[in-house]
């Protein structure tokens, strides 16, 4: 009897704990609850989980609910650069997906950029790229170029350059900017390494000396010449053309076709002993320069007149080579675009989604490039 006396007065304050433990864990249970109500608030209204957690740390819950979803305000909660005096401008500032945004965005602010000025920075450049364009000194001109859709972050200062020397309106200027005709031609070119219909070759964009298209031999019957090459499916483009154009009592034929980086500098060479330096300067591309090497590129000539630029194969071509994928590729008024003189008799192939692009909205393959493809 007395042993078991003590056991009961041995239990009662342990079944107390028990009962205060009790009450604390189904407290801690309300308020986890609640809690998890609260983050499922913002989860459902596109914050993630490591936002929605430090909205309500910060006691924000209320004002963000009043905005609904918002992905820079996301990217400045999940961000360890989150500075309240900004939230404001977060959430006006446009979203984009790139590292350091929030710092970026921060630093923006603090230069005294406005929303709208750190919306286009932000879409006109990469996360790299605005994160060296912080570092420059607060600039004036940024609407007048970054409206222009395909204007570069890091080509501000050349844009501002060419802009002021040239007097030019801030759409060329971009345009030419973007295609380097700010610099002198040939100097550091860009090196194009891959084969695609739509690869751009100019006095620019160059092509190193293996660069060798896949190619197929050109049957006589459509060349001036024997033994002429070119890449298949432009070669085959042109035959369906030919054909077409024989059907309406035209001759097309092929005066020149692929020529391979030595077959340019023999040219070269030619054209100088003829001409002499300042001819070769201004009017032959230099070996690698050449779209010949792509082996997408036609000299064309008429089987009825001598003189293409003055005979209706041209004419007909000007109306009709964009259904079989070509373009004239360096027509008279784009000289200053494409940096070659006028040549009725270049064609070069595209594949019919580009031709069609080019014709219809009367433009080059380099605005073509700086529109869609450089990227
Ligand atoms: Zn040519």
């Amino acid at each position: 009897m007395k042993v078991t006396k003590k056991k009961l007065k041995l239990k009662e304050p342990f079944v107390k704990v028990l009962k205060v433990l009790g009450v604390i864990f189904l407290l801690l249970i309300g308020v986890f609850i609640f809690y998890r109500k609260e983050i499922n608030e913002l989860k459902d209204i596109g914050y993630s989980e490591k936002a929605s957690n430090n909205i309500l740390f910060k006691n924000k819950k209320d004002y963000i609910l009043s905005l609904g979803e918002n992905k820079t305000l996301n990217a400045a909660f999940e961000s360890d650069y989150y500075n309240e005096k900004y939230l404001e401008d977060y959430s006006r500032i446009n979203y984009v997906k790139q590292d350091d945004l929030i710092r970026n965005i921060n630093k923006l602010l603090n230069k005294g950029y406005t929303n709208s000025d750190i919306s286009l920075i932000l879409k006109h450049g990469t996360s790299k790229e605005v994160s060296d364009f912080v570092k420059h000194e607060k600039v004036q001109y940024l609407e007048e170029f970054f409206n222009v859709s395909y204007a570069k972050l890091s080509n501000y200062d050349r844009y501002l350059n060419y802009s002021y020397e040239t007097g030019e309106d801030e759409e060329t200027t971009v345009l030419y900017v973007n295609l380097n005709l700010d610099k002198a031609p040939y100097d550091d070119a860009v090196e194009v390494e891959k084969f695609s219909y739509d690869m751009v070759v100019n006095k620019y964009r160059k092509l190193n000396e293996k660069f060798e298209p896949k190619l197929v031999k050109i049957k006589e019957e459509y060349a001036s010449s024997e033994g002429m090459m070119a890449e298949a499916v432009a070669l085959n483009a042109f035959i369906k053309m030919s054909k077409d154009a024989s059907k309406e009592g035209l001759g097309l034929i092929i005066n020149s076709s692929y020529r391979s980086y030595q077959d340019q500098v023999d040219i070269q060479e030619t054209y100088r002993n003829l001409y002499g330096d300042s001819y070769v300067e201004k009017y032959v591309a230099k070996p690698g320069f050449s779209e010949h090497q792509t082996g997408l590129a036609f000299d064309i000539g008429s089987t009825t007149s001598n003189v293409f630029a003055n005979s209706k194969e041209y004419a007909w071509m000007l109306d009709n080579a964009y259904k079989y994928g070509f373009i004239l590729r360096f027509p008279k008024k784009y000289e200053d675009i494409t940096g070659f003189r006028s040549e009725p008799w270049h064609f070069r192939y595209v594949g019919t989604k580009i031709s069609k692009y080019i014709y219809e909205n009367d433009i080059t393959l380099e605005e073509y490039y700086a529109l869609f493809l450089d990227k």
